[in-house]
Formats: C-alpha cells, sequence, structure tokens
C-alpha cells in the first residue's frame, strides 16, 4: 500500500480509458460527467483499494478519509447532508468491476434513510408512501446483500401484507401498510443477522461498501468469472452515487437504451421502459416494460434529450452503447452507459456500419468482432420449410437454434445434462443463481422480461441461444411443466427454440446450415442483389483480414472432399494430412499383412499392395490443392490401433479352440496383439520409430508421394508435396529417415525424368525435439509444431484421458482458465515454441514454420503463433474462416 495512493475519484476525475483503476461503470460514469451529459454527483472507490481489501482483509487505512473528504464536498454541492433528518442525501452503493459481470455483484440503493430521515424524505418529496416505500426497499436490500439474511423471508412478508391486503401490486400498498412492512423488516433483520438495521448513515454507506468488495469472491460471481475467462484478481471499483428516483409518480420512471439494435444493429431506438420504477425493477425483468419509442408520447422532453444523448455517445465512443436512465418528475439522468453486448451477427454489421459512416477505419472493425463470434455465426439453423408445431413467439434474445428436453430449474438442467441429455432451461424469469443451469442447457426460454433482461444479457454473453419474454408460456415450476394456450409442456418434453426469430416449437425442428457457411462455400455470393446484410458484412470484415494478416492458414485434411471444402473456406494449403486415415475400412487388412509378415517377401508384398492405393490418394489430394503445399505427415500411430481388440480376439481364438476349430490367421494376429501390447502407446512405438524398425514402410509412403507427384507434373499439375516426419526426438532419426526418403525420390526422378522439388521436413511435438531444434533444423526444410503432443508431453498429461478425470478439478479450482490442450499453454508450451523457432532459424534463416495441432484454429493461440512470427497455422477446413479472421487481428 502506497502512501500516496488515490483511492478515492470524483465522477469529474475519471475517465472512460481508466477501467481498470476504476471499472466501466465508474470510468463511463466519469466520462459522460465530463462530456456535459446529466449524471447525478458521486464517486468512484478504485479497485485498488478493492485489491488491498481482498488481500489483507481490511480497507487501506486512508481510505476512511479519502471517503470523507469526498462525501463532504458531495454533501456540499447537494446542498444536504447524508441521512440529514429533515432534507436527507441519499447515495446507491454500486459494484462495477473493470469487465461488466451482469447481476454478478453487490448493488445497495437508498443508503441514508433511517428512522429520522424517513420522514425528512417524506416532506422534501411530498410523498409519504414513497418516502416508506423507499425505506422498505433499503432495509431488504441491505438485509440481504449485506447483512446476509435470506432475501425470501422479505419477500415473503411483502407477499403475505398484500395478501392481508387483498392486493396483488406493490403499488396498491399505502404509506401505512409500508410503515407496518418496515418494521416487519427491522425485526427480521433483528433476528437473523443478529444485529439491529444501522440507523446511522455513514454505517451503512461503510458496511456496504464492504459488502461490495467482498462480493468479488461469491461463488456465482468466481463462476461466471471463469466461464468468461475474467482474471480473479482484477476486483471490483465501488460507485457512490447520488440518489434520483424513478419512482417518483407517473412523471418518474427507469428504462434501459441501445443506440442501436444489438440483435441486427440497425439504427433505431431500441429499449425498455418502465414507469414508476426503480432501476433494477427493469433488469430484473419483474415487470412488464414498454417499448422505448412508447417514452415519446409519454414524456416528449426527456425522449427528445434521451435521444440526442444517445447521439452523442454513439459518436463519442464510436460504437454501439447500452445505457441506463432513470427520469425523475420530468428530469433526464444518466445512470450508466458502456459498450453495449451484441449479438455476432450485429457485431459484422456494426463493424462495417461504422467503416460506412467513417467512424471507424478497417483495423479498427477488425477490433470490433472476434473468431468466437464468427464460429456462432456458422452454427446451423433450423429449416424453415420443415414441418414444425408452433407454441408461441418471445423475444428473440441471443441467436442460434437449440432443441432439447424441458427443464423447469437449474438443478435438473445441470443434473440432465451431465448424463448426456440436451435440455432447454424454461424459467419464467432467471436470476444469478440460474447461472449453472444457463450453461448446462443448449438454450434458455423465459416467459418474462425483454431484451435487457438477466436471462438475454448473460446468453448472449455465453453464446448461447435464448428465447425471453415468450408471454404466453404459463411456467409452474413447482409442477414442472408449463402450459401454452392450453398445451401442457411436462419436464423432458423436447422443444426446440430459435434465438434469432423468438419462436418456439414443440418437438425437435430439423437444422439447415448458415448464410455464412454458405457463403464460405461459395453457394452464396456476397454481390449478389438477395445477398443478406450478414454475408455481406461477413465478406467485407473477411477481406480487411485476409489484407493485412501475416500468417497463412492451411488445412488439415486428408482426403481430396475435405481439401476442396478447405479451399473453398480459404486455405492456403494443407498443413497436415495424416495418412493413418488412409490405412482404414478394406486397407486395415493389408496393414495387418504387413504387421504379420515373418519374411521379408511377405512384408515387400503387402507394401507392395499398399503402394499404388496411397499413389492414388495423393494424386487425388495434390490435384485438389494444385498449386498449394501439401503437408503429408508419414504413418504415426502405435500400430495396435491398426489391429483387433486384444480382448475380442482373445474371445474368440478361445471360442474356437473350443470348437475344435483351428483358424492359424487369428492365431498369429493374436500373438502380433500380445507383441505389440505397450503400456503406454502413446510413448511407444509411434511415429519415426516406426520408420525406423518395420523397413520398407517409410520409404513406400515415400515413393508413393514421389510418384504420385510427377504424375501430376506430367499432366501439367502443379504438385507441392512436402515430407513430414512425426514424433522425431533427436536430429539422429530424421537423418537416417532422410537418408532412405533421398534415396527413393533420386530413384523416382531418375525413373520418371521429372525434377520433383520435394522438401522434408519434421513436427516438433516432443520437448527434447524442442530443445534441440538448432541441431533438428539441419536436417530438416521446415518444421511444424505438433502442440497437441507437445501439450500432453511437456505436461505428462494424457490427451485421451485427462478431460474425463481430472480437468474439471482443475478447472474449478482454477489452476488454469481454460484447457491447455484448446489455448497453448503461452508460459510452458508457448515458450519451447518460441525458442524452436528462434534456434531453428539460427541455424536455417529460411525455415518455414507451421503449427498443426489443434491450437492453429483456436483464436487466443493464433495470435500467439503469430506473435511468435510462425509462417502459418493448419487448422480443420470448418475453423479456417476464423483462423484467417483471427490471423488478420492479430496482424491489424
Ligand atoms: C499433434 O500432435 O499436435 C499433431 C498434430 O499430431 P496428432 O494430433 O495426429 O498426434
Ligand atoms: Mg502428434
Amino acid at each position: 500500500e502506497n502512501k500516496d495512493q488515490k483511492f478515492v475519484y470524483d465522477f469529474t476525475e475519471g475517465n472512460k480509458d481508466l477501467k481498470d483503476l476504476l471499472g466501466g461503470k465508474g470510468a463511463n460514469l466519469a466520462e459522460m460527467t465530463n462530456l456535459g451529459l446529466p449524471v447525478p454527483p458521486g464517486f468512484t472507490i478504485t479497485t485498488e483499494a478493492c485489491k488491498v481489501y481482498l488481500e489483507s482483509g481490511s480497507e487501506p487505512a486512508a481510505l476512511r478519509d479519502e471517503v470523507s473528504a469526498h462525501l463532504d464536498a458531495l454533501e456540499q454541492q447537494m446542498g444536504k447532508k447524508l441521512g440529514q433528518a429533515d432534507n436527507p442525501l441519499l447515495v446507491s452503493v454500486r459494484s462495477g468491476a473493470k469487465f461488466s459481470m451482469p447481476g454478478m455483484m453487490d448493488t445497495v440503493l437508498n443508503i441514508g434513510l433511517s428512522d429520522e430521515s424517513v420522514t425528512g424524505l417524506a416532506t422534501q418529496a411530498g410523498d409519504e408512501r414513497f418516502a416508506w416505500d423507499s425505506y422498505r426497499r433499503l432495509i431488504q436490500m441491505f438485509g440481504k446483500t449485506v447483512l446476509g439474511v435470506d432475501g425470501e423471508l422479505f419477500e415473503d412478508a411483502l407477499e403475505e401484507a398484500k395478501q392481508a391486503k387483498g392486493v396483488t401490486v406493490d403499488t396498491d400498498l399505502e404509506a401505512g401498510d409500508l410503515k407496518k412492512i418496515v418494521k416487519h423488516f427491522k425485526k427480521i433483520v433483528s433476528r437473523e443477522a443478529g444485529r439491529d438495521f444501522p440507523q446511522d448513515p455513514r454505517e451503512q454507506m461503510d458496511l456496504a461498501i464492504k459488502a461490495v468488495f467482498d462480493s468479488w469472491n461469491t461463488d456465482r460471481a468466481k463462476l461466471y468469472r471463469r466461464q468468461e475467462r475474467i482474471p480473479g484478481d482484477l476486483g471490483t471499483a465501488v460507485n457512490v452515487c447520488s440518489m434520483v428516483f424513478g419512482n417518483l409518480g407517473p412523471d418518474s420512471g427507469t428504462g434501459v437504451a441501445f443506440t442501436r439494435d444489438p440483435a441486427s444493429g440497425h439504427q433505431g431506438v431500441y429499449g425498455d421502459y418502465l414507469q414508476n420504477a426503480q432501476g433494477e425493477d427493469v433488469v430484473a425483468g419483474i415487470r412488464n416494460t414498454v417499448p422505448l419509442a412508447d417514452l415519446e408520447s409519454i414524456d416528449k422532453k426527456s425522449y427528445d434529450q434521451l435521444m440526442t444523448i444517445m447521439e452523442t455517445l454513439e459518436t463519442h465512443y464510436k460504437d454501439l452503447c447500452d445505457i441506463e436512465f432513470t427520469i425523475e418528475r420530468g428530469q433526464l439522468w444518466m445512470l450508466q452507459t458502456r459498450v453495449g453486448k451484441r449479438t455476432a451477427g450485429a457485431a459484422f454489421r456494426i463493424a462495417t456500419q461504422l467503416v460506412d459512416q467513417g467512424l471507424i477505419d478497417e483495423p479498427e472493425a477488425l477490433q470490433r468482432v472476434n473468431g468466437a463470434q464468427l464460429a456462432q455465426l456458422m452454427f446451423p439453423r433450423f429449416d424453415e420449410s420443415a414441418k414444425t408445431e408452433l407454441l408461441g413467439r418471445g423475444i428473440a434474445a441471443s441467436p442460434g437454434a437449440a432443441v432439447g428436453k424441458a427443464v423447469f430449474d437449474s438443478y435438473t438442467a445441470v443434473k440432465w445434462s451431465r448424463s448426456g441429455e440436451k435440455v432447454i432451461l424454461i424459467r419464467r424469469e432467471t436470476n444469478p443463481d440460474d447461472l449453472d443451469g444457463m450453461i448446462a442447457a443448449e438454450g434458455i426460454l423465459t416467459s418474462r422480461g425483454g431484451k435487457t433482461s438477466h436471462a438475454a444479457v448473460v446468453a448472449r454473453g455465453m453464446g448461447k441461444t435464448c428465447v425471453c419474454g415468450a408471454e404466453e408460456l404459463e411456467v409452474d415450476t413447482k409442477r414442472r411443466r408449463m402450459t401454452v394456450n392450453g398445451t401442457v409442456i411436462e419436464e423432458g418434453d423436447v422443444v426446440s427454440i430459435d434465438g434469432s426469430t423468438g419462436k418456439v416449437y414443440l418437438g425437435e425442428v430439423p437444422v439447415v446450415p448458415s448464410p455464412v457457411v454458405e457463403y464460405f462455400e461459395g453457394r452464396m455470393h456476397a454481390g449478389a442483389d438477395d445477398a443478406d446484410e450478414l454475408v455481406q458484412a461477413v465478406h467485407r470484415i473477411m477481406a480487411y483480414a485476409d489484407r493485412v494478416r501475416r500468417l497463412r492458414v492451411r488445412a488439415n485434411a486428408d482426403n481430396a472432399e475435405d481439401a476442396l471444402r478447405a479451399r473453398r473456406f480459404g486455405a492456403q494449403g494443407i498443413g497436415l494430412c495424416r495418412t493413418e486415415h488412409m490405412f482404414l475400412g478394406e486397407r486395415r487388412e493389408m496393414v495387418e499383412r504387413l504387421i504379420l509378415a515373418d519374411t521379408d517377401e511377405e512384408r515387400s508384398a503387402a507394401l507392395e499392395q499398399l503402394l499404388p492405393l496411397q499413389k492414388k490418394d495423393f494424386v487425388e489430394l495434390f490435384e485438389a490443392m494444385d498449386g498449394l503445399p501439401v503437408t503429408v505427415r508419414l504413418l504415426d500411430p502405435p500400430l495396435h490401433e491398426f489391429l483387433p481388440d486384444i480382448t475380442e480376439l482373445s474371445v474368440r481364438v478361445a471360442l474356437a479352440e473350443s470348437r475344435k476349430d483351428h483358424n492359424e490367421n487369428d492365431l498369429r494376429l493374436l500373438q502380433a496383439v500380445h507383441r505389440l501390447h505397450e503400456q503406454n502407446p502413446m510413448l511407444g512405438l509411434r511415429g519415426v520409430r516406426l520408420g525406423l524398425v518395420i523397413p520398407g514402410l517409410f520409404t513406400m509412403q515415400v515413393r508413393a508421394i514421389a510418384e504420385a507427384a510427377a504424375e501430376r507434373k506430367n499432366a501439367k499439375g502443379d504438385p507441392r508435396p512436402e515430407i513430414m516426419i512425426p514424433l522425431v526426438g533427436t536430429v539422429q532419426e530424421l537423418e537416417i529417415v532422410r537418408e532412405e526418403a533421398d534415396a527413393v525420390i533420386a530413384e523416382v526422378e531418375a525413373a520418371t525424368g521429372v525434377d520433383l522439388k520435394l522438401t522434408i521436413g519434421t513436427m516438433i511435438e516432443l520437448p527434447r525435439a524442442a530443445l534441440t531444434a538448432g541441431q533438428i533444423a539441419e536436417a530438416a526444410q521446415f518444421f511444424s509444431f505438433g502442440t497437441n503432443d507437445l501439450t500432453q508431453t511437456v505436461w505428462g498429461f494424457s490427451r485421451d484421458d485427462v478431460e474425463a478425470s481430472f480437468f474439471t478439478a482443475y478447472l474449478e479450482k482454477g489452476i488454469f482458465g481454460v484447457s491447455p490442450f484448446e489455448t497453448i499453454d503461452k508460459d510452458g508450451v508457448g515458450s519451447l515454441v518460441r525458442s524452436a523457432v528462434e534456434a531453428g532459424r539460427a541455424t536455417r534463416p529460411d525455415l518455414k514454420l507451421g503449427v498443426c495441432g489443434e491450437h492453429g484454429g483456436d483464436p487466443e493461440s493464433v495470435h500467439f503463433f503469430h506473435e511468435v512470427g510462425l509462417d502459418y497455422v493448419s487448422c480443420s477446413p470448418f475453423r479456417i474462416p476464423v483462423a484467417r479472421l483471427e490471423a488478420g487481428r492479430a496482424a491489424a
């Protein structure tokens, strides 16, 4: 804790670039204040103060005095004191971290109210009912979030009071009723919290600040951060803001607005408004709102002012903004703004719209979208021509097509999804307690709440399909069912929801490919008159990415069909052709014969049988990829993968024996299976080791490649094969294989009279290979990092087992935020890649470098490979557009 550190900033002191320190909300409140927009005065306590608190268990020593000084200034400005008996200043205390965590952390409103000041507020507002309603809200929120009292106790008490009076909505309760409720609430607090509700306003404020700090580490906040990959040590800022009231009557209200439609990107008036209500009522989706456009007829002056402010904000932030506002007796106040979340499709559209408006340039447009969004747009959608049974319609809150069994609570959602069921979580509305159910579900369906309800905001953030506010649904959580216009849907019945149209169907609706995939496949043209806006936007963004990227993008593909698709998707070659995939099906028997061979003749015969088939494979592949490099990897997996399962075969042999039905071949097979059985096959006889111990295997493959290339050349083609040796650990292995390969190539060249210009390189997928990359580069013309095996061997994690055994525990304990098999472990595996790149290039400056592990199609990893200076990434055909986009974003 630094003595001169400043822990509190007035809203006039900050700006939007101070998100690390002031959190998103605080930084943007400051920005709006400085833009001259109507923001209620207040101040922000920094994330640094929170960090000190979380690390040491107590607030920084200087904090109290700093808060006092800022509170004094605020009181001066407002002309009233916090909790002052006759004319109280009230404040809200809200969390606000660097990254938005909707509904995850705590907020307390109306701080400063007490038995004394509640009467002051009544006089000041000229509304006794309002004052007592505000007081009961304070005790309820404070009781729940600061003192840890079970919130349902308050809700039940409120419900009882309404029933006793025979009314159904809160607004029918009068001042006298609310006074009684306050009394009751205070009793609940004393009983449950073991202390009285604090009457000292400063104590209320200090406790609320501490509670916000503490809320950083609640279970649901931790879960959300893991999901969203938000670091756990950032801490939250705390915003103390003078209260304005949206619940002072019909000329007051509160709302949420977007400067553009977060689902389509179109400009217009989008948002929800709720008359005579406080902010939390809208976000929680508790009461149904009216469309923002209706505000024009409710309060034209505020509406016009809001439209002007929205334009100011969009031009200033150069992006879609979302806004929370309150109108207090005809006076508009801005409570929050931020660059708003949006659907994947809207992100692409908005980025190109902003370019057209001259607000941003192309490199900036690339930063406004990402590969995860593009991947989402490539998901299939519902088949509109299919016969469907429409159940109802809600708001299209987060796009996608989701099919699953109906479940009505999060617990069941999690339980069923663990046992492999696809589920749709159906709720009246969701709240932060539903988070794990939402994660487990294929999609989320609610009967209440708008585009800004909890369900909608969180689902969009997770990229999950969501339909909300489907009012025809009567959700009965207790009886685990819902009724829609007379149709009863029980738990377990299949429903389909369309997050792009808001439609809800009974039963399973078939799905069709996305227009973006149709575009990449070449079946839809961006220039066509009927091409949809989304396809045009994707087309433009991809063009920007291709223009700036330095990394080339290749495909992992083993046959002509995949190769052609990869090419359509923009692949600039094949980075990995796994030849083992060519030895399956009916060819497996030939491999069997090769393995079983006792004599050189038998072995040669088997290889000779395989040669023409292999050659044909390569001819097709080189033709599909004509003019582009094709990296063919020689056989890699342990041989037992080509033999029958040991148990099955043993049973078969035993049965045959008992029938005295002697099968010589099965017996030999069984012996071979035993001979080849390994405890750790992934560390056993595989990769280059196979080539070194099975005479003729690799040379047969090299011959097939060389002859195929010669054939293509003679047919005026432009084949560009690269021969890749897997699982090399030392340069000596590579030297031996190369010598044999070079001899075969020379032979084929002599026989065909064609100059083949074949290159030979290696995979770097063992730590020793990475550590001796300088030596290995002597014998290799290229490296391709096999980050699957490299991750496996660097961590000592079996890539085939860990996900099922202990990764969940590791992820839960935060040992890593994401599996290292998914995103490259920069510090460990990545640092080996980096040093191998340097050592390899030091030996051979023109060494070609690529990666062909799964990481080649992972957005974060692509940025890393760009940064360490690889020449290309190679990934599955479907990930190619994502890799192109991310390579562009990395370079822009
Ligand atoms: C790798 O290990 O990263 C790789 C691409 O090879 P495979 O996945 O076939 O082992
Ligand atoms: Mg490998």
